[in-house]
């Protein structure tokens, strides 16, 4: 049995190939994997539990047949789905984690993150984080119709990705220092996080490693570990057929 770690799907109805593919994986791994961890973007827009589009209802009841085996289900927010809440932890058997968090793999404390909160050279992005994360706008959002939450969400997106537009990929990346200082917090020799889309495995020092999981766009990529404690990460062709 094995732990498998996947992030930044970017689930949405233009990308049924990345629905496909994620299917077909799931399939691949159920009866092997004895727990998924999905760290945040999963899905590429989130209004709130209440919207049940047909994409959503497909990709719930995947999940639910995952957890109805008997399999653990852990789901870490991304920037883009942060507003999954206790309907779909409900709907699906996952039990949602804080970020950061840490975890137990095969006898070692490995810290888990979505990612971004480690880019803080991005400062127009840590301002826009703060403020759609802020209660103050976040209650009053929920509470509103659907349409008119679809509606702010696309402005909201339009906006960040003027924002984006122009900017580094080194302001767009980790902020090296961040690492190590949220290793040094959390007394931690490996991190795991997705969300800049770069995945790697990075050996920091002698026993220092940060292993960043890829985005679905082209490739499935996901982190395996065996009972070993061995780290597989391995990417294929969204439209091939998954060796998992
Ligand atoms: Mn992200």
């Amino acid at each position: 049995m094995s732990t498998y770690f996947i992030s930044d799907l970017h689930l949405e109805e233009s990308r049924p190939d990345i629905t496909e593919a994620f299917l077909s994986f799931m399939d691949a791994i159920q009866g092997s994997a004895r727990v998924l961890y999905i760290l945040g973007d999963f899905f590429e827009s989130w209004i709130g539990d209440d919207e049940n589009t047909a994409l959503q209802v497909t990709i719930k009841q995947r999940l639910k047949a995952f957890t109805d085996q008997g399999a653990v289900l852990f789901f870490m927010h991304g920037n883009r789905d942060f507003l999954i809440g206790n309907d779909f932890a409900k709907e699906t058997g996952c039990t949602i984690l804080e970020d950061p968090c840490l975890v137990d793999l095969a006898g070692e404390s490995v810290l888990l993150m979505h990612g971004d909160s480690l880019c803080t050279a991005d400062t127009s992005y840590m301002k826009f984080r703060a403020t759609i994360r802020n209660p103050a706008f976040l209650e009053p959002f929920l509470k509103r119709p659907i349409e008119e939450r679809k509606i702010t969400a696309q402005q909201l997106r339009a906006m960040s990705q003027a924002n984006n537009q122009g900017k580094s990929m080194e302001i767009m990346d980790v902020t090296q220092n961040e690492v190590t200082q949220a290793l040094d917090k959390f007394n931690v020799n490996t991190l795991i996080h997705g969300h800049t889309h770069r995945p790697q495995v990075e050996q920091r020092d002698s026993n220092k490693v940060r292993i960043v999981l890829g985005d679905w766009d082209k490739d499935v990529w996901y982190l395996k570990i065996n009972e070993q404690g061995e780290r597989e990460l391995n990417h294929y062709p969204l439209t091939q057929t998954p060796q998992v």
